[in-house]
Formats: C-alpha cells, sequence, structure tokens
C-alpha cells in the first residue's frame, strides 16, 4: 500500500540566493581563480541535491565530494566530468566505477595511481601532500616515473591552517608551487574556503570553498560577504503552563522561577541540536526569542513560550543558529553544526 507520509515537524529552511551570492563572493575573492565547490557529506548536511543545481546555475563546474557513492548521487544533476571524488580510486571498483560514470578521481599515492594507470586511466587530478600528512601523494614521489604518465586536469594541495595566521601557509604554499613546476598539468589549486582570503598567491586556477558556501565565517575579515543559508526550523509538539517551582525535562535542570508557558518542539540530539545546547540554545518566532529549558533530549526539547504567547501547537520556531556565534556559544565547530544535521530533517 502506498501511504501519503506527513510531512516530518522538522525542516531545514534553505535560503538559495544567500548561497548563490555567497559563491559568488567567494569567486570573486579568487581573483584570477575560479571558485569550484566543496559538496561533500551531502553539501556539508545541507543536501548535495538542492546545493549543487543552485552552484551550477551560480557558474560553478566543479563539485568535490569524498566518496564514490557522493559521486553516484549527482551523476543526474551534474555533468560527470565536473565531480571529482577526493579519497580517489582505492579499489578496482572505484576504479570501474570512475570509468563508467565519467566521475573525475583525485588520485592520491603511488598506488592509486598505478592501479588508475593500469586499468587505461585517463583524465585525473592529483593531490599532493604539502604538510598535512593526512592524504595526498607524497612530495618525494613526485619524480616517479607513474606520476609523469597521468594526465593531470587539477594538481591539488590542502592547507593546514588557512584560518590562522601562520607561517606553515606560505611553507604550503611554497611546496604547493614546487609540485606546479615537477607535474604537467592544466589548473592548479590550493584555497579552501579560509585560504582564499589569504590572497592571489593562493589562488591558483581554482579554488575550492566549502563551509564559507553554507554561511561558515572562517576568517572574521571574511564576515561581511557571507550570508547565513541554512535555518533548522521546528513545529510545536505541545504548549504547557508550568507553575512556579516545577522542573522541566531530564535531571531536572531548570526549575520555573514564576509560573511560565512553555513548548516542547519536535527537535532533539538525534537530529544533530546536540545536548551542548541545554539550557542555551534560542529559538525565534515573530522577531521573538525563545530560550531553551533544561536538558536538550533525544526527539524533543522545550523552549520558553513567555515572550510569545500567541504560539500554539502546530506552529513552527526557528533555530537561532547563525554559525560563528553558535559555535561560539556550543564549542562545535561550524563544520560539525551543518554535518551533524541529522535525516529526520526534510531538505
Ligand atoms: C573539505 C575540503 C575543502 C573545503 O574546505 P572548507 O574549509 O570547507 O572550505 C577543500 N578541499 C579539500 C581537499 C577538502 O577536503
Amino acid at each position: 500500500m502506498l501511504l501519503d507520509v506527513p510531512r516530518p515537524a522538522l525542516r531545514l529552511g534553505f535560503d538559495p540566493d544567500a548561497l548563490r551570492a555567497n559563491w559568488q563572493a567567494l569567486d570573486r575573492l579568487s581573483g584570477d581563480a575560479r571558485a569550484g565547490a566543496a559538496v561533500k557529506a551531502d553539501g556539508y548536511g545541507l543536501g548535495a541535491r538542492q546545493v549543487v543545481p543552485v552552484l551550477h546555475a551560480a557558474g560553478c563546474h566543479d563539485f568535490f565530494v569524498a566518496h564514490w557513492s557522493e559521486a553516484d548521487a549527482l551523476l543526474d544533476i551534474a555533468a560527470p566530468g565536473s565531480i571529482s571524488v577526493l579519497h580517489g580510486p582505492l579499489t578496482d571498483a572505484d576504479v570501474a566505477f570512475a570509468l563508467a560514470s565519467g566521475a573525475t578521481p583525485v588520485i592520491n599515492s603511488l598506488e592509486q595511481a598505478r592501479r588508475w594507470l593500469a586499468a587505461g586511466g585517463g583524465r585525473c587530478h592529483l593531490m599532493v601532500d604539502t604538510g598535512m600528512n593526512r592524504l595526498g601523494l607524497p612530495m618525494a614521489d613526485l619524480g616517479d616515473e607513474s606520476v609523469a604518465a597521468l594526465d593531470v586536469d587539477v594538481l591539488l594541495s590542502h592547507l593546514v591552517s588557512a584560518e590562522e595566521e601562520t607561517p606553515f601557509n606560505a611553507v604550503q604554499r611554497d611546496r604547493w608551487e614546487e609540485a606546479r613546476r615537477a607535474v604537467l598539468h592544466q589548473r592548479a589549486s590550493l584555497a579552501n574556503s579560509a585560504g582564499i582570503a589569504l590572497g592571489s598567491g593562493y589562488h591558483g586556477d581554482l579554488t575550492r570553498p566549502g563551509i564559507a558556501l553554507y554561511g561558515g565565517v572562517p576568517r572574521a575579515e571574511m564576515a561581511g560577504d557571507l550570508r547565513q543559508v541554512v535555518r533548522p526550523q521546528v513545529a510545536i509538539l505541545q504548549v504547557r503552563n508550568v507553575a512556579a517551582g516545577e522542573t522541566v525535562g531530564y535531571n531536572a535542570t531548570f526549575t520555573a522561577k514564576t509560573a511560565m508557558r512553555t513548548g516542547t518542539i519536535a527537535l532533539g540530539y538525534a537530529d544533530g541540536y546536540l545536548r551542548c545546547w541545554s539550557g542555551k540554545g534560542r529559538f525565534l518566532a515573530g522577531g521573538q526569542v525563545l530560550p531553551v529549558l533544561g536538558r536538550v533530549s533525544m526527539d524533543m526539547t522545550v523552549i520558553d513560550l513567555s515572550s510569545a504567547p500567541g504560539l500554539r501547537e502546530g506552529d513552527w520556531v526557528t533555530a537561532d543558529y547563525a554559525l560563528p556565534e553558535a559555535s561560539a556559544a556550543t564549542g562545535l565547530t561550524q563544520y560539525e553544526l551543518l554535518t551533524v544535521l541529522g535525516q529526520r530533517f526534510a531538505r
């Protein structure tokens, strides 16, 4: 039987105009380079399938995902050659998928280079590790004959601390320049979101912003250029009157000083609204601020409706989720704040 499943009582408010404006700002800040987009982890939790068409319409033609399965999810909405897979071809099945789909592998090691070449290879990208010591070809392997045999479109590297002022940024830039001299390639790419603000020496031909597209502010000087893109929105399941002296939620961590009106909303830590928001999160409705009372639980959170007496069961409220402030309040990174948002949100 095909049931008409009701819409969930929580949704991710998504502002495509803000996303478009953020990409355009980052493309402009990238100077002579073009801006691509990191859309891994389901577009940082926003939903890659709703993010990619907006970015494409804005003029973005280079999309980076981590896993092959993430490329597969985009093949019907993006040109396969515009999708690059950062983890690269780890298995023969990955190579077969790359060849069949047309998605572009990022080669990260001599093993991956040889696996790609043995299968016939073709156009690929090459990630060089200039100091992260995480994933990428060691500088010492740049002269290997299998590297010389690759047909490299983008030669890329990734910055360790682009959001900080550290001499290591220039060290990595210089190593990336050295790699550019050592390996034939079409385009070069170094900067993530924060790296774009480091200036033209870090831009090459292509930048790879992620977090800043989605409203994260990795460096304070970028704040004026970036807009909030995503706002968690949630319905009120129940309105209650709590008497003075009563407590709210698990472990009774909040006690009402006076009689108050509360709302129970359909959002909890299972949705990525983690327990660190307990007693400090805030929701917004009609310009009023509605603080979180007591503990966040798995599927529900209780908020103070005192300032918004008109709110009823079924009405919607919006989480105060501006990323820099939310990060300062919780200690979660702006990246975590987006990527924890769970599957129960309608996107
Ligand atoms: C995630 C990622 C990016 C984007 O980084 P942001 O800090 O989100 O801008 C760029 N390049 C690589 C290789 C990445 O893994």
